[in-house]
């Protein structure tokens, strides 16, 4: 009798155990591989083709106001027009603003930084949903970069002409697949100086923050040699992590939860909530996902350059990323 008994506890335990087996790989903060054929809906040639662009040293490094700067500002709103996004600013797609920060690139050798002022301009269209008048997802990027510092050109291929490229990939895939909720595609300025877009963007009539369900912040997405993408803000927000589990099933990376809490509680993971444009959401009180990997070699170095982005993985990341913004549209609470 005992020895059944064992032999029924045993088996129970094990019965118990094999569904645990089946999710162990879920370890905190981790997702288990694509179930489905991994999602596909981004040209990729375009858009490598995008990063390289703003990653070239004809736009010299992006730096807000700079001559880079604007021609990067420039050749954006001819990629809004032609993708067919409608301006979301009265006349055109640019929503100027003017920052007065503290410019570390114009430091006189031993010197101290000084205060100048840069023209800047945010670039913002939309896409209304199918039911319009609802509820916004909107969706940020930034374009500018560190420029020229003494001489030096800083391209920031990953940072962040790869969150932007993704960003004009979701524009058209969704100008050809009208979405449910409306759309704001943000390419924002001056985020190296203060993250002074987004907060600008926030604050103005041109996003109807009380309509904003979510913020969707693309910044450093290109490369990452463990096949691995971080999704921070469920911690804020935990009604977005079974959505993100199920993006999970139809993606070929590995999306990470985490940087998103309070460093005490965080396994020793920096807290990302402030340190991109998402933040500006945040303090406004809309949930956000940002999308990054974690930080690389070429992190603010003037090697951060489009070659040595991977093709597949960035592929990969941004076909997640459109499948995750189709997720969040069809399953927004
Ligand atoms: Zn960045």
């Amino acid at each position: 009798m005992a020895a059944r008994l064992r032999r029924l506890i045993l088996l129970f335990a094990l019965a118990a155990a094999v569904p645990l087996v089946g999710l162990v790989p879920i370890a905190a903060g981790q997702a288990p591989a694509a179930q489905a054929a991994p999602a596909r809906h981004v040209d990729r040639s375009v858009l490598m083709r995008d990063v390289a662009t703003l990653g070239a040293a004809a736009f010299e490094g992006r730096g807000t106001g700079t001559p880079g700067g604007l021609g990067a500002r420039q050749w954006l709103v001819e990629q809004f027009r032609s993708v067919g996004l409608q301006p979301a600013h009265t006349s055109d797609y640019l929503q100027p603003f003017t920052v007065t920060a503290r410019d570390l690139r114009a430091i006189p050798p031993g010197g101290r930084p000084f205060r100048s002022t840069h023209e800047a301009a945010n670039v913002v269209g939309r896409l209304s949903g199918r039911n319009p008048g609802g509820r916004i997802i909107a969706v940020t990027a930034h374009y500018d970069h560190l420029g020229v510092r003494e001489g030096v050109l800083y391209p920031g291929a990953d940072d962040n002409a790869s969150g932007v490229a993704v960003l004009l990939a979701a524009a058209r895939h969704f100008r050809h697949n009208p979405p449910q909720h409306g759309f704001v595609f943000a390419a924002l300025d001056a985020e190296e100086l203060g993250l002074h877009g987004a907060t600008t963007l926030v604050r103005s009539a041109v996003l109807p923050s009380e309509r904003v369900a979510l913020n969707v912040n693309l910044d450093m997405v290109s490369r990452n040699d463990r096949n691995e993408i971080y999704a921070a803000g469920p911690y804020h927000s935990p009604w977005l992590t079974p959505i993100l589990l199920d993006v999970q099933t139809r993606a070929a990376v590995r999306i990470l939860f985490g940087h998103d809490r309070p460093d005490s509680r965080s396994r020793g993971l920096e807290d990302w909530t402030r340190s991109s444009d998402h933040a500006a959401f945040h303090e406004a009180g809309i949930p956000f996902v940002y999308f990054g990997v974690e930080d690389h070699a070429d992190y603010h170095k003037p090697t951060d350059n489009p070659d040595r982005i991977d093709p597949r993985f960035f592929g990969d990341v941004a076909d997640m990323i459109v499948e995750a913004l189709r997720t969040f549209d069809a399953r927004l609470p």
